[in-house]
């Protein structure tokens, strides 16, 4: 591994030689939809405001990260981190880091258009979206909220403010947008929006995921050949989760991430940092380790760093999740920041 002068003391290798450089950054377990996913209608138990980290504890840590551990890109999620009232000023301190980290955000986009100038001018480079469906009706059904016209004015404002290419990410769930796939694609097309269809991990709060009902890459692959052809657009994904697709000979592309049935877990360079201060190695660790703790105990850049290390140290080789003895996290991913 190169060891540049930003990761004296070692960057975050595990036993695999697998080297975690992407951090995601949750700034909230909080969020505004309710998709049927992730979380249940009536909302969850917040995080107690005192165990979440402060904006001065959250870009500590990014700090040590970037200066300290070799990370190179950092990814603000959640939860919805746009309900994060710090969130601009953290973005503008992460990219006043030296070496500067690369930026993105994951977001819903609920009030984007009203943040997308701010968060462009404290540097942010890119967003990523959710969005499943462009019906009015359906969104409603999987969100619970009739937004769909404030997300769509959000991305727009991401794409006018330059936070390109904006991503868009999409769940299929059976019986209800799975048969969409083909119109939401050729909309995001027409609107210059890179599409990715993620499949749907059992990371739901209700723990209502099944393997047997979920929509699989195939599956997916099935709804899109019927009307476009798509043909591989990169020899070598690297670490990237989306495999890509060049759509009728490109250049618009397409992105399948089949985290369970095609699982990539032997290139993963990710790490996760939650809103309350616990690494996670794995969006399916069972294990997290406390930074919140030395950090407020006056550990210094050097121990926190080292933690951080064994942290990522103990990764397992991959999830599991098709393993009969697969055991969900007790987090659900929207407090562990996805
Ligand atoms: N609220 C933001 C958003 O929706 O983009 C950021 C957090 S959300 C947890 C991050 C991503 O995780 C979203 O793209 C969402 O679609 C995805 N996600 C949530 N639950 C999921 C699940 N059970 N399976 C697959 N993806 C999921
Ligand atoms: Fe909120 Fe994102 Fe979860 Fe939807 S996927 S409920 S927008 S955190």
């Amino acid at each position: 591994m190169d060891i540049s002068p930003h990761t004296q003391g070692g960057g975050l290798v595990d036993r695999f030689d697998r080297v975690a450089t992407d951090l995601r950054v949750s700034l909230t377990d909080r969020c505004n939809l309710r998709c049927e996913y992730c979380m249940p209608p009536e909302g969850l138990e917040w995080m107690p405001t005192d165990e979440v980290l402060t904006d001065d504890e959250v870009c500590r840590l990014i700090a040590i990260a970037v200066q300290h551990l070799g990370v190179t890109e950092v990814r603000f999620t959640g939860g919805e981190p746009l309900v994060r009232r710090g969130l601009v000023d953290i973005v503008r301190r992460t990219t006043a880091l030296e070496p500067r980290p690369k930026t993105a955000l994951t977001t819903n986009a609920l009030g984007l258009h009203r943040t997308a100038g701010a968060l462009r001018e404290a540097g942010l480079d890119r967003v990523n979206a959710s969005l499943d469906t462009i019906r009015p009706e359906t969104f409603a059904q999987i969100t619970l909220r009739d937004r769909l016209g404030d997300v769509l004015r959000g991305l727009e404002a991401a794409k006018e403010h330059g936070l390109t290419p904006v991503k868009i990410n999409a769940v299929l769930l059976r019986g209800v947008n799975d048969g969409q796939a083909a119109e939401l694609l050729r909309w995001a097309i027409d609107h210059d929006y890179e599409l990715r269809f993620i499949e749907q991990m059992p990371l739901d709060a209700q723990h209502h995921w099944r393997r047997d009902t979920m929509v699989t890459a195939d599956e997916i692959f099935g709804h899109l050949e019927g009307e476009f052809v798509l043909t591989p657009a990169d020899e070598d994904r690297g670490s990237a989760p989306a495999e890509r697709f060049l759509v009728d000979g490109g250049p618009a592309t397409v992105g399948v991430i089949a985290s369970v049935t095609r699982p990539f877990c032997g290139d993963c360079d990710r790490v996760r940092l939650t809103a309350d201060g616990q690494v996670r190695n794995c969006l399916f660790a069972r294990e997290e380790s406390d930074l919140r703790t030395p950090l407020r105990d006056g550990a210094d850049d050097a121990e926190i760093a080292a933690r951080w290390r064994a942290a990522v140290a103990s990764k397992r080789p991959g999830h599991g999740i098709d393993n009969p003895k697969f055991l969900q996290p007790t987090r659900p991913m929207s407090a562990i920041g996805g």
